[in-house]
């Protein structure tokens, strides 16, 4: 659904609300990690692959709290958002052997965000030639059976790199 400028939410981005229809507020509240993808749970952010990935184990390190500004992110959010993608990025080495990295942050949605009200961080393995990932992969179908491998994959790495 696409979000307009609404004023009245912004009373919601101090921090404390949690949005439901927010997919980074919502799937940590549910109990099913390995349904939403969720690889990682930290104090303060956790990692969760994404659906609709740009390559295969395209994973995104989010806060639980919902915000968009970059700049005020805490001291305790900075740091673990840090380390908690440095683990993901260890276990992509690890399992995936991948020849590089994009990563980043998307701010807002002419930047290209998806989701532009809750920070997300993007982990994005590369390889030789797979700007065909998508084109390559077709089906929807197809690309859930993909991710749920890729996933146990990434938690299989982050248990071996503890
Ligand atoms: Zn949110």
């Amino acid at each position: 659904m696409e979000r307009l400028w609404a004023p009245w939410r912004m009373k919601y981005i101090d921090g404390t609300h949690r949005d439901d229809g927010c997919i980074f507020c919502k799937k940590p509240l549910e109990n099913d990690d390995k349904g939403n993808l969720i690889v990682y749970r930290g104090d303060y952010v956790f990692g969760i692959m994404n659906l609709f990935p740009y390559t295969n184990g395209h994973t995104m390190v989010a806060t639980y709290r919902h915000t968009a500004i970059f700049e005020e992110l805490s001291q305790d959010e900075v740091l673990e958002m840090h380390i908690v993608s440095s683990k993901i990025i260890k276990a992509i080495k690890l399992t995936m052997r991948p020849e590089g990295f994009n990563l980043g942050f998307n701010l807002g949605r002419t930047a290209g965000a998806g989701i532009a009200d809750h920070i997300h961080f993007h982990i994005v393995p590369r390889w030789n030639g797979d700007t065909n990932f998508m084109p390559i992969i077709g089906e929807v179908k197809v690309i859930s059976e993909h991710i749920e491998k890729t996933y146990d994959k990434i938690i299989e790495g982050l248990k071996e790199i503890k």
